[in-house]
């Protein structure tokens, strides 16, 4: 198997292929970069069809992180970890005992959390070996659940591109179609009925929404309609992929700005995007607001006042990008992308004259 020559590697510092033959586990942690602070992103449980499968994952999802973190202003790299196998069956304490210890051996380098397949639990376990990690419900600094303000960042996105692309102030009476009314998905729809917006809204759980149905006077409709209804703005807070060269076509809203995480079936898809006329929210720096609550917990300092300001700004994050993409005529994507590999590669500047950035903060628990 390929590393440094692998489609999906993009100059990452280092990757850590970890195996344990008592607990079973078999793990890869990728550490993009430390230019900005320690990699933090978290860890994925997942069956992966091939070691191969499991590698680009972690070579995607740790860049991503970078460019995220960085997006969001924090000082912190990118990292991220999967842990081949499935989270239904094969969980165990001695599994996550392991993972902590090769946690532990990146000496804060890294930095973990939950992601998806991985709970707080399994994480309390990951911390009676390391102090890096984040995510957890108790300790010092403690941030809870981070999908309040991942939602927030993403209202905040929302408005931006409303301004940018309708020239309206606030979602007052506007559709937005909402796919996923999950952790983020849910309190995204709280947020945009307070505001006045009409919602559509579409989940595989029918319980869900109904719920939604009642509590918004959302309108449902079906997974496979959500993307493509009459509605203002499309937020995705579901799925990655959704993106494609099949779906965008049939896009009827002028926005696209959700949560999901990459949401871009390829590069190429924000052009896609750009060409049909539709303005995309970069998901990483939409959804930034999740990491920015957990960055107090990771450097040990936790300011509700800080967070706050820092979700806040995703809007003028985001408006900047959009205004630069008009002025260059590229994809937001690209733009963002440009962006956070600028704000890295300075701070890897600054670390080589020895000015202190991208040093390695050690958790406090
Ligand atoms: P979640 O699992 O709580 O919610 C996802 C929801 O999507 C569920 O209700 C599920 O039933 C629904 N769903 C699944 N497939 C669907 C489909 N085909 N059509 C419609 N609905 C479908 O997850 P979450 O924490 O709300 O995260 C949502 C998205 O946001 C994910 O892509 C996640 O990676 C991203 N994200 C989450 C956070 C966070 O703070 N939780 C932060 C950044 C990014």
């Amino acid at each position: 198997m390929s590393v440094f020559n692998h489609e999906a590697f993009a100059g990452h510092e280092q990757v850590v292929f970890c195996h344990d033959a008592i607990s079973g586990l078999k793990a890869i942690i990728a550490v993009h970069s430390t230019a900005l602070g320690p990699a933090a992103g978290g860890c994925r449980m997942w069956s992966y069809a091939s070691d191969e499968e499991a590698l680009r994952d972690a070579l995607r999802l740790s860049r991503g992180m970078s460019y995220k973190n960085a997006m969001a202003g924090l000082e912190l790299g990118g990292g991220k970890a999967v842990i081949i196998g499935d989270a239904g069956k094969d969980k165990s304490e001695a599994l996550f005992r392991s993972f902590g210890r090769f946690v532990e051996g990146l000496s804060g380098k890294y930095i973990t959390a939950e992601d998806v397949g991985i709970s707080v639990s399994d994480m309390e376990i990951v911390a009676q070996e390391t102090d890096h990690v984040g995510g957890l419900n108790s300790g010092q600094a403690a941030s809870g659940d981070p999908s309040p303000f991942t939602a927030r960042g993403t209202f905040n996105g929302i408005r931006a591109a409303v301004r940018h692309r309708l020239g309206k102030q606030d979602v007052r009476g506007l559709v937005v179609a909402v796919q996923g009314l999950g952790h983020v998905g849910w309190h995204l729809c709280e947020e945009l009925h307070r505001a006045g917006a009409k919602l559509i809204v579409a989940d595989i759980n029918d319980d869900i929404t109904r719920k939604a149905v009642s509590a918004f006077g959302a309108t449902a409709v079906s997974c496979d309609e959500i993307l493509f209804c009459d509605a203002d703005v499309v937020a995705p807070c579901a799925l990655g992929a959704i993106m494609n060269e099949q779906s965008i076509p049939r896009i009827k809203a002028r926005i696209v700005a959700g949560a999901a995480n990459n949401q871009l079936s390829s590069a190429s898809d924000g052009d896609l995007l750009r060409l049909q006329k539709i303005l995309y929210a970069p998901d990483y720096v939409i959804n930034a607001g999740g990491i920015i609550n957990v960055a107090g917990e990771i450097i040990g300092r936790y300011d509700r006042t800080l967070v706050d300001s820092k979700v806040a700004s995703i809007h003028d994050v985001l408006l900047d990008i959009f205004i630069r993409a008009d002025r260059e005529g590229r994809a937001t994507s690209d733009v963002a992308d440009s962006m956070a590999q600028e704000k890295i590669l300075q701070a890897r500047q600054r670390q080589m004259k020895g000015t202190g950035a991208g040093r390695t903060v050690k958790h406090v628990a």
